[in-house]
């Protein structure tokens, strides 16, 4: 019997092991730290064999394939005696693509995937599709690939999932953006991140479809390089050559084999100029799928938002708080900066991860009055922001950051958390950041 190892008992490693399961083959899952009691109570529910806290190289060197979880690096020295012994290493989308027929829409890129994610995923549901939302959110591909019978699924995808897909093909493939971002993991070599995230349109046919920003230099280079089959369809803010999805005066126009509709800008629910790009890919890939250009219509200006990213908190005395804890690297503050149209407070700081600020430096200039920084460490933030005429106070707590902020803003401005950094020095992540953000701003 063919044996599947699967290393790291998350989310998309249970999934997978369920998945493996009900498809008979020898299932194993190692987890070199805790596995959570809610995935303990699955492997448990499906008799599938675990165990966490350490390897057992017996148990996973005999194995005939293993699904590795996105988060254990390739340098690890498992993953390395893992290949020295020619065991192929697969991610958990891989693996679920084998046992689904149903239609993908693959996102990813640096910056945007999970908005556009769900996005998407509104626009299908809305128009009664039967359709999944799987990857980095919601629950994993392999699982609802065990349990469900979707026509369609949504999928977010990262360069780590990315890294190990070597025959799944997207029907549609959406890559939004590449700027530096885990470099970390890519021997500090940006075309090696820049080559994971290509990886979308491996395997795509000539009835497929590839969305991309036409705008991005990156994308452009290795589009010269790469004879990708798929039909392209990119999006931009000026009409170029083959442009499918673009702005004329104040309307996004989608116009493609499959439909020619338009939208007022100022109807689609979520704001900035990132958001019209995160509107037109999910547009595009909806229109893909034949949706309705009224239905489309209807989920670009309904849908809800995602939490921590541009999320409006609250007004207080007339000062608008805006939460966009996710933005954690400086281009993604970038764009929350350029959609403000009052004066802004900007609450920003955590762990830096080789930020360059000269990116944000001509906004800030425009845009913001008052620098709050929020860290354990604000030195590298006083020495650069220091250099401009601004008004900056250097706090440690989320309660201290907020209060400073609300006091140097004046009626009519927006206090705006984009903080450009990693949350790990003062909070457990970007969502406990965000939400401290929130209840602090309630406790004015
Ligand atoms: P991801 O899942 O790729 O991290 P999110 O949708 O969670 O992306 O958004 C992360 C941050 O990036 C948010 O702070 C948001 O303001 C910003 N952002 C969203 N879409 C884009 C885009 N298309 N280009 C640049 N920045 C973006």
């Amino acid at each position: 019997m063919k044996k599947i190892v699967i290393l790291g008992g998350g989310e998309s490693g249970v999934g997978a092991a369920v998945l493996a399961k009900k498809q008979g083959f020898d299932v194993f899952v190692s987890d070199a730290s805790g596995i959570k009691q809610k995935y303990r109570e699955v492997l448990q529910k499906y008799a599938i064999r675990w165990e966490e806290g350490t390897h057992t190289y017996s148990e996973i060197m005999d194995a005939t394939e293993v699904i590795k979880s996105p988060g254990i690096p390739d340098k690890a020295p498992l993953i390395k005696e893992i290949k020295a012994r020619h065991i192929p290493i697969i991610s958990e989308i891989e693996f679920a693509g084998r046992y689904t027929k149903a239609k993908t829409i693959c996102i990813t890129g640096s910056n945007g995937k999970t908005t556009t994610t769900m996005l998407t995923y509104h626009i299908l549901q809305q128009a009664g599709l039967n359709v999944g939302l799987a990857g980095n959110v919601g629950k994993s591909f392999a699982l609802q690939v065990a349990e469900n019978q979707f026509d369609y699924y949504v999928i977010e995808l990262s360069s780590f999932q990315l890294d190990n897909m070597y025959t799944f093909r997207a029907d549609v493939a959406v890559l939004l953006n590449i700027t530096p971002d885990h470099l970390d993991r890519y021997d500090y070599n940006f075309q090696n991140y820049v080559n994971a995230k290509m990886r979308i349109t491996q395997n795509q046919t000539e009835n497929d479809v590839f969305i991309y920003w036409q705008d991005d230099p990156s994308i452009n280079q290795e589009l010269t390089k790469h004879t990708i089959k798929a039909k392209l369809y990119p999006f931009s803010m000026k009409k170029k050559d083959n442009t499918k999805s673009f702005v004329d005066k104040n309307n996004l126009i989608i116009n493609t084999e499959e439909t020619d509709m338009s939208i007022n800008i100022d109807n689609l629910a979520i704001k900035g100029t990132h958001n019209v790009y995160n509107s037109m890919a999910a547009a595009l890939s909806a229109s893909v799928m034949n949706i309705k250009k009224e239905q489309i219509r209807n989920s670009l200006a309904d849908f809800e938002g995602v939490e921590h990213r541009l999320e409006p908190v609250a007004k207080v005395r007339n000062v608008m708080f805006i939460n966009d804890s996710k933005a954690t690297n400086v281009n993604s503050c970038w764009y929350a900066l350029e959609s403000m149209k009052t004066p802004v407070v900007l609450i920003l700081g955590g762990t830096d991860k080789g930020n360059d600020y000269n990116e944000i430096k001509s906004l800030v200039e425009q845009k913001v009055h008052t620098l709050v920084f929020l860290g354990i460490d604000n030195s590298k933030l006083e020495a650069f922001f220091g250099k401009l005429n601004k008004k900056i106070i250097s706090t440690s707590s989320m309660d201290d950051a907020v209060k400073a902020a609300y006091l140097a803003a004046n009626k009519g401005d927006s206090v705006l958390l984009s903080p450009c950094c990693a949350s790990f020095d003062l909070f457990t992540n970007y969502e406990d950041r965000g939400t401290q953000f929130k209840n602090c701003v309630k406790n004015l």
